[in-house]
């Protein structure tokens, strides 16, 4: 029964961490018995390293995951991380560079493998962080989505895509950038508004001498590339365009009017310029006309031989020249300041340029008919609510998906061109020949996938599809995911709709969108703002389990979390508050000869008497634990994670610790053989861990290990062999359970009286500043059945709040230092020498307090003061004001 003076969680986290791992406690059976709970990890990159984002993620899975397993489910958490395609060759490539070596010259096999190099070597750092932060997770199980199996699914999914039409390759409008040499999805494109120019341009209309249309662009330069301008049909300002022609200035090419609603009436003149290779809009505008497409920018953002003389030029060199060239000629009318949004390369920051190029997709409209409809028949529900009507509005918009890229780390497509003739092959294993010409000469296709493409199969790639396996059987759909709102399409829509189409079900029944953990200030947080925290620092700092309760308290759903020193502080104070508690009960064991004792039927223990009565206050932390019990199961289930954890705290502090361990000291002293009284102490104790075990795993563990050493074959087990021995963890034992017949209202009402008093009576020490080692008497009034619970716990109160009381069934006069409540008034004595001091003392702060106010009325009546003092500072000065001036009607 040794415990350290002091709660130092560096000394026990470490090993639990360990522990738990090498036990294999959180490995998953699919042939265990029990209703199954399964939950695959949102995979980190295998680039990164955990931040406080996915401490949060983490500790509110670990706390569902922890409290079903409890409560006897199979349950299953499969972590695993994502190659990350373009972050991770980012990365390797900058390694790369410091070395001088460019990812070109060493060509593409070689550059893999110095990617695969550069995963083993810190690929494990994810988990091993995972580990220390105490997440339950099977890591037996562990899946990277370069796996050779999900990589097999991947083929797998690919070719029946594209053998049901589903998957086509064609021309698109990509995000390109012209430094990575790669499309990037949107998610990849950041957004930042600059300051530029709107050019306005005038062309000449063909055939009617002196008419121009005017035109604004952001790219001057993209002009060169124009096949069209468009005009709203219902614009009357142009009807008599309707048929006409205009005439591209500098390039002299003859354009055709187009009626379009491309062409918004009420922005700028009504009439825009169509440039259907380097605009999204205008590509789609350019296809319901079939309109050409001019290129005049290339991958490299270099000017095309289509752009005449300014071929080879840089786009914005080329911008300069095209602007200089149209002044000259009079077609520029004027230009204007303008704000707008530059998209940039999320990884490399170059401006992206929309450029057609040929790609493949997956055609989505017939994959996201049937991922709405499972959202709307209920069969998947978002939590907070609030994100089903975003979640619907992307996939009724939605468009096809570009998913190839222009990268050599990834997936690679499983598409061959054949060289003689051009056949495009799509196959599971590499094919030999031609189907259709008998050619040898294939070539695998350059690109790979988009990341995401791997990762919307994760749900079931990672029990081992296309193979049925037991775990898949077992274990999909899963039950519940649990990620952040910035994926909720790149991500969350697309398992949906790939689980709907490969698996026939969808692959889990709930989505709880947590929200962002915010600086003190409630800023986001950033390297470049250097508001981070480190979730190894912190843990390091204040321990594990105090920075899981500390996010768990602010985690309500749908607001963000606002994480700060001060509540990660008041953690670690709440853990070390347990620790204190349970040093005293190890230490009164001890003292007392008493051997650990749990009830062998604990889910129906009851307090048991001693002495021939139930101790009150026994009775009263039973039914109070009953109550806590009844809300954590709840909130819990829920996700409200911050409900959980509030009431966690408010009972084992103010409750367990402040109230009933105080009264349990009372016992002993009065009873130093005591020994029947312990059982009770024991058992409430041992729920109280278990109770708090899934939010502060390594505490909880720490101390029920020590409380219950493993010799003692007393608790009712978990363990999968199911032998009736205590469980090798706690991890293991039951979660506590509301049971009707542990509430004692009797008790309650009691004990209600009796913490009444007591904070009476301190309230009124600390009012009148009277010591609090001097006993004082008083006397209680009261003319309810209040009185008799008073006098029943004389003793108990008199000692709690040192006291001499006398209790009467009347009405209280009026005295100088009393309080009241609906039932009971208290009136305390102050002996004649604290009366003294105290009204000396009394005076000198009054005359303090007048000199304050006098100051501050002085003060805030001087115009010239009021002038030049900040608001801010005149606030907390009035502010002042009310308070000193409250302060002085009381005191006199
Ligand atoms: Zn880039
Ligand atoms: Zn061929």
């Amino acid at each position: 029964m040794q415990i350290d003076k002091v709660y130092e969680p560096q000394r026990f986290e470490p090993h639990w961490a360990q522990s738990w791992i090498d036990s294999g406690i959180f490995r998953a059976n699919p042939g265990a018995s029990g209703r199954v709970f399964s939950l695959v990890i949102p995979p980190p990159n295998v680039t990164g390293s955990l931040h406080i984002g996915h401490m949060l993620e983490h500790t509110e899975i670990d706390v569902t995951i922890r409290w079903r397993r409890m409560l006897g489910y199979n349950t299953l958490w499969l972590p695993g991380t994502d190659h990350a395609g373009i972050a991770t060759q980012m990365v390797v490539e900058r390694k790369l560079a410091e070395e001088g070596i460019l990812r070109r010259d060493l060509g593409r096999e070689e550059f893999e493998k110095r990617v695969w190099q550069w995963k083993q070597q810190y690929g494990d750092n994810i988990k091993r962080q995972m580990i220390r932060l105490g997440a339950s997770c099977d890591w037996s199980r562990e899946r990277f989505t370069l796996d050779p199996g999900l990589s097999r699914a991947v083929r797998e999914v690919f070719v029946r895509l594209y053998e049901k039409g589903l998957i086509y390759r064609g021309e698109y409008m990509v995000n390109w950038c012209p430094r990575c040499h790669t499309a990037l999805s949107d998610l990849e494109v950041a957004h930042t508004d600059v300051s530029g120019h709107l050019w306005h341009i005038r062309y000449p209309v063909n055939g009617l001498e002196g008419r121009f249309v005017t035109v604004a662009t952001t790219r001057p330069e993209t002009m060169l590339g124009d096949t069209a301008v468009a005009i709203n049909a219902k614009d009357a300002r142009y009807l008599d365009l309707h048929g006409k022609t205009v005439q591209l200035p500098i390039m002299d090419r003859e354009l055709p009017i187009i009626l379009d609603d491309l062409a918004d009436m009420e922005f700028g003149t009504g009439v825009v310029k169509v440039t259907p290779a380097h605009d999204l809009n205008d590509f789609e505008a350019g296809r319901r006309h079939n309109l050409p497409k001019i290129k005049v920018i290339d991958e490299n953002a270099r000017m095309t031989a289509a752009a005449g003389e300014y071929a080879g030029l840089d786009r914005l060199e080329a911008r300069k020249e095209v602007v200089a060239a149209l002044e000259k000629s009079g077609a520029l009318v004027k230009v204007e300041d303008y704000k707008l949004s530059l998209g940039t390369c999320s990884r490399c920051k170059t401006p992206v340029e929309p450029l057609v190029s040929t790609q493949w997709f997956v055609k989505m409209k017939p994959l996201a008919e049937k991922a709405i409809e499972v959202v709307e028949n209920g069969r998947i529900e978002f939590i907070p609510a609030n994100w089903t009507k975003t979640y619907y509005e992307w996939m009724y918009n939605i468009r096809d998906w570009c998913i190839s890229r222009q990268l050599w780390w990834g997936h690679r497509i499983p598409a061959w061109h054949c060289q003689e003739c051009h056949e495009t092959v799509v196959a599971r294993e590499t094919p030999s020949i031609c189907p259709r010409c008998g050619s040898a000469e294939l070539v695998q296709d350059t690109d790979v996938l988009d990341t995401w493409f791997s990762s919307a199969l994760w749900p079931f790639s990672t029990l081992g599809w296309p193979e049925k396996t037991l775990d898949l059987a077992t274990y999909y759909p899963t039950s519940l995911l649990i990620t952040g709102f910035d994926i909720l399409f790149f991500w969350v829509a697309r398992m949906i709709m790939m689980g709907l189409e490969f698996m026939g079900e969808a692959p889990f029944h709930q989505v709880y969108i947590h929200a962002l953990v915010r600086d003190a200030e409630g800023q986001k947080m950033s390297k470049t703002k250097g508001n981070v925290i480190d979730p190894l620092v912190v843990t390091e700092k204040y321990g594990t389990d105090a920075i899981r309760m500390a996010m768990l308290q602010c985690a309500a759903p749908g607001t963000d979390i606002v994480l700060t020193e001060a509540r990660m502080e008041s953690s670690r104070a709440f853990a070390n508050k347990i620790w204190n508690a349970a040093r005293f009960l190890f230490l009164n064991m001890e003292r007392c000869g008493v051997e650990p004792w749990v009830p062998e039927r604990l889910a129906e223990f009851l307090p048991e008497a001693e002495g021939g009565e139930v101790p009150i206050e026994d009775r009263w932390i039973f039914s109070r634990l009953n109550d806590c019990a009844r809300q954590a199961n709840r909130t819990i289930e829920t996700y409200r994670y911050h409900e959980a954890a509030q009431l966690l705290w408010q009972f084992i502090w103010h409750e367990f610790c402040d109230w009933y361990v105080e009264l349990k000291k009372l016992r002993f002293q009065e009873n130093s053989g005591l020994t029947a009284g312990w059982r009770n102490l024991l058992a409430a104790f041992e729920n109280v861990l278990r109770l708090l075990h899934p939010a502060m795993p390594f505490i909880t563990e720490e101390l029920w290990q020590r409380l219950l050493p493993i010799r003692d074959p007393l608790l009712p087990s978990r363990d999968r062999e199911g032998a009736a021995a205590r469980p090798t963890s706690i991890a293991l034992a039951d979660y506590p359970q509301y049971r009707r017949e542990a509430t004692d209202f009797h008790a309650e009402r009691e004990i209600g009286v009796l913490q009444e008093i007591v904070t009476m009576a301190r309230t009124l020490r600390t009012e009148s500043k009277l010591d609090p080692k001097q006993q004082l008497s008083g006397t209680v009034y009261c003319r309810t059945a209040a009185l008799e619970a008073a006098q029943a716990h004389a003793e108990a109160i008199q000692k709690l709040a040192n006291v001499k009381l006398e209790f009467k069934a009347e009405a209280a006069p009026k005295a100088p230092v009393m309080r009241s409540t609906a039932e009971i008034d208290l009136v305390l004595e102050v002996p004649k020498s604290q009366e003294e001091t105290k009204a000396k003392r009394d005076a000198k702060e009054l005359l303090q307090l007048d000199k304050n106010i006098a100051n501050l009325e002085r003060q805030l009546t001087d115009e010239t003061f009021l002038a030049k003092a900040p608001q801010k500072v005149i606030e907390n000065m009035r502010a002042s004001l009310g308070a000193y001036k409250a302060q002085r009607d009381k005191l006199s």
